[in-house]
């Protein structure tokens, strides 16, 4: 006697089909679960048989065993629970076994035989129709989720009893009945901000637009009180939406972090996530005991990530970034394996003057020495700033500058159009941004005057050979939004200003 059905397990954002086949043997009754289960999935056991006793239904007096494979897959959670029990109960013919094979099943049981909620419930379905799985089932409280996504229908259920008599099984009766909810979601994703709130800062709010339309990577530095938040807040709000791979792959990831409202579909406004130099390293990159989950910098893919008082997070956390600057993911080490979440994110980083925060305009006011501040600064290693390409000082705004602000939808029209124009010059390269695009690049396509200023400033010591590459990006993303062919002399001069962090640069 073989009963048989399908489960979704995920590793890091991809979900993978797994075969479940429960035997019903002669002998002496037991219960054996094998194809590497790590400690919840043996956990498993104790649920599904509690489940099936808490549903009105029997529970075999016979030896039970279920073979879940591959086996060479790694299998974390607690979804595969309503498949392993599916897969027994079509054993035992208490349900219709055709009707058990028929669908994936993706959910935990709680004791009393009500089917919990699972963590990425969006990508495990998303995975399943991909492999041509015609019907899921999930708990009711993943459902809204589940119908995310497109071409495959989506069954919900409360309880394991409610679908063992929808296989053929009129005498199941569910001992709870009311659904699991969800669990609340730890912040809101889309917040109604606006450029508009911005008054005055001229400076910033074109350093900002500058960013967004060449995908820079920006250090904002200035007192507290200076605006710094407030104007990170709004980068989302003037990039383009997200593209459709981006909206599901981001999707994905809330859904798996349980950041997902999906009542609000997928995902098309860029994330904004910022975390406090205080949480933990796993919170920011990704960890946590069992499965890996995706951190803050992953929630952050394909939008913005903003570190607020940047030197105050510790250096390791810093020195994580690195990879996913560079590579677009992180790598999250495990004991069974590593898991790899996408992390591309636009980077804002704020910081105080110093470490009083009082260093600006004839810096009277700072209780700082000079080696207190350059330490404070130093915390931002070379590395990292390196791929800072816009380095601005953000000052207090002065009162009575209340001209009516442009509003986050103009901007985002020059953002876009600029943002064309790069793609364009950029169809024949791996690079659609220019903050992607390689030294040598620039250095090979950027003549005349312009050429001749950054040389200039390498000549006199003004500029690194890397600051002036930083600067010559910034100044072909200031020659597209001037629509213009390539950068001139005055958007190199521009440039430089664009990069330094006033004295402290
Ligand atoms: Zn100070």
């Amino acid at each position: 006697m073989i009963g048989r059905t399908t489960a979704v397990v995920l590793a890091g954002l991809s979900g993978h089909l797994v075969d479940v086949e429960a035997h019903i043997g002669s002998s002496l009754p037991a219960f054996t679960l094998v194809g590497l289960p790590d400690a919840s999935l043996s956990e498993a056991r104790d649920r599904v048989r509690a489940a099936i006793a808490s549903s009105a239904l029997d529970w075999p007096q016979r030896r039970v065993t279920v073979n879940l494979s591959p086996a060479s897959l790694p299998k974390s959670g607690t979804g595969t629970d309503l498949a392993i029990a599916i897969a027994i109960l079509a054993a035992a013919d208490q349900v219709d076994p055709a009707l058990a094979g028929a669908a994936a099943h993706l959910g935990e049981l709680g004791l009393d035989g009500r089917v919990r909620p699972v963590a990425g419930a969006l990508p495990a379905v998303a995975a399943a129709a991909a492999r041509g799985v015609d019907r899921v089932v999930v708990a009711a409280a993943n459902a809204e989720e589940a119908n995310l996504v497109p071409g495959i229908e989506v069954v919900a259920v409360t309880t394991l009893a409610e679908l063992a008599r929808s296989y053929g099984a009129p005498d199941a009766i569910a001992s709870a009945t009311a659904p699991v909810p969800l669990p609340a979601r730890p912040l809101a994703l889309v917040e109604d901000v606006d450029l508009s709130e911005v008054q005055g800062q001229e400076e910033a709010r074109w350093a900002l637009e500058v960013a967004a339309a060449g995908g820079h990577h920006l250090l904002m530095s200035g007192p507290p009180g200076a605006g710094k938040t407030m104007l990170a807040r709004r980068l989302p709000t003037i990039l383009p939406p997200l593209t459709d791979e981006d909206a599901v792959t981001a999707t994905g990831i809330h859904s798996l972090a349980g950041t997902l409202d999906p009542s609000e579909g997928l995902l098309r406004t860029p994330p904004f996530e910022a975390p406090h130099h205080s949480a933990s390293a796993a919170a920011i990159v990704g960890g946590g005991s069992g499965l890996a989950r995706p951190g803050a910098i992953s929630r952050a893919h394909a939008g913005v990530l903003f570190l607020d008082e940047a030197p105050e997070f510790p250096a390791r956390v810093l020195q994580t970034l690195r990879q996913p600057l560079e590579h677009g993911e992180v790598v999250l080490h495990r004991a069974h394996g590593a898991t790899r979440y996408p992390a591309r994110f636009q980077l804002v980083l704020a910081a105080n003057p110093c470490p009083c925060g009082q260093y600006y305009g004839t810096g009277d006011r700072c209780g700082c020495n000079a080696v207190q501040r350059r330490r404070y600064f130093g915390r931002l290693s070379g590395p990292l700033l390196d791929r800072v390409d816009l380095q601005v000082t953000v000052m207090p705004l002065r009162v009575g500058s209340a001209e009516p602000a442009e509003a986050s939808a103009v901007v985002a029209a020059r953002v876009a159009r600029a943002r064309a124009s790069a793609a364009r010059r950029l169809e024949c390269t791996p690079w659609r941004l220019n903050a992607q695009v390689s030294g040598s690049w620039l250095r090979s396509h950027t003549d005349g005057e312009a050429a001749r200023l950054v040389w200039q400033a390498i000549e006199r010591g003004v500029l690194t050979a890397r600051g002036a590459d930083r600067t010559l990006r910034v100044a072909w993303t200031l020659a597209d939004l001037d629509d213009r062919p390539e950068p001139t002399a005055d958007d190199v001069a521009q440039a430089l200003t664009l990069r330094s962090r006033g004295a402290s640069a």
